[in-house]
């Protein structure tokens, strides 16, 4: 088997601020192979979009900084790189998608023009040949009338329709590895489902991975084939989708999964919020709203990723140690933490 295409060990993104200091992103380790779709999910201040933008230093700096561990693509630590040697990675090799496809386009050039633009930044191509290649693109991220719409604007396309655009832009390189951002929480949700589609259709046709962050489990579920679960600034939970929804192990991804619409009345909200970012706790981070905490989740570290079953699920919780009834957690027995831990929010 060949190498994953990244590999991220001990991840530490912070950011100073007149509150302290937030660790963002606190010894976070994953890998993407080529042509994989790896999907970081948790909740608003999880740390996964910081994750993501950690990769290409696009984490405003300051106040942000990655300040250890190691991001390997295809055999290069891109830490180590100097700005320039990153600028021919970032976009090329590696292209972001965000939430918001109007924060990607400018409003005074066509689609065409800003396409043509990505083309010739990254491939030595005539104007035209780097036109056709724009209308290319939008054909194939399904613009209809690609070779008319071409020479539109950015306001004369709808949020669905920018998104496709934004995404044509991202595969103008044909790069190994896009990171997408949240990129259908802005759009309805039968354009959310449009764009998924269309995500894992140039996926499979340009054999590109995928690093899709999000927080929603319906998104993970339609498109995922790994899931990496965080949870302030730490990776909770690893493991095939599949392997995930049927035997999560973490109770922080047991709660996320209660927290599902299609659990009806069963649903429920995760009772408590996320520890201050600036002094987190000792010992699991989530120890405050877990209902299966005891005392060796109080103090510490973080406990550390061990098997949860098959070797490649694994899962940051005490209970899968050893001298632990892992059972406690899976079969949702407890509480032994009274609640009197948990802080509303
Ligand atoms: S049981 Fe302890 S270690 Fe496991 S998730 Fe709960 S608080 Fe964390």
């Amino acid at each position: 088997m060949s190498d994953p295409l990244l590999v991220v060990e001990d991840l530490e993104t912070r950011f100073r601020t007149d509150r302290g200091t937030v660790r963002a992103v606190d010894g976070v380790s994953f890998s993407v192979d080529r042509g994989e779709t790896v999907c970081v999910v948790g909740e608003s201040g999880s740390g996964k979009t910081v994750t993501g933008e950690s990769l290409t230093r696009l984490v405003p700096s300051p106040p942000g900084e990655v300040v250890g561990g190691t991001i390997r693509f295809d055999g290069r630590d891109l830490r180590r790189l100097s700005e320039s040697e990153l600028e021919s990675v970032r976009g090329n090799r590696i292209a972001h998608v965000f939430q918001n496809p109007q924060d990607a386009l400018d409003p005074v050039y066509s689609v065409g023009w800003q396409i043509r633009e990505a083309v010739t930044l990254h491939r030595d191509v005539s104007t035209s040949e780097a036109r056709a290649r724009a209308v290319d693109l939008l054909d194939r991220v399904g613009i209809p009338d690609a070779s008319v719409r071409v020479d539109d604007y950015p306001h004369e396309f709808s949020g669905g329709m920018k998104q496709r655009v934004v995404i044509a832009m991202a595969l103008a390189a044909e790069p190994d590895l896009l990171v997408a951002d949240e990129p259908t929480t802005a759009l309805d949700v039968t354009i959310q489902m449009q764009i998924l589609r269309l995500l894992r259709d140039v996926q499979a046709e340009f054999d590109t991975a995928l690093l899709l962050i999000t927080h929603d489990l319906g998104v993970v579920a339609e498109v995922a084939d790994r899931v990496v679960v965080m949870y302030a600034g730490k990776v909770m939970e690893e493991a095939d989708v599949y392997e995930l929804f049927d035997s999560p192990s973490h109770p922080y991804t047991r709660a996320l999964l209660d927290c599902l619409p299609g659990r009806g009345e069963g649903a429920r909200a995760i009772g408590g919020r996320l520890p201050d970012p600036t002094d987190p706790p000792d010992g699991c981070r989530f120890h405050a709203r877990c209902p299966h905490a005891v005392e060796a989740c109080r103090t510490g570290d973080q406990p550390p990723m061990v098997p949860a079953g098959d070797a490649d699920h694994t899962v940051s919780c005490v209970y899968y140690q050893p001298g632990y009834d892992e059972s406690v957690v899976t079969n949702g027995r407890g509480p032994e933490n009274d609640g009197s831990e948990v802080v509303d929010g």
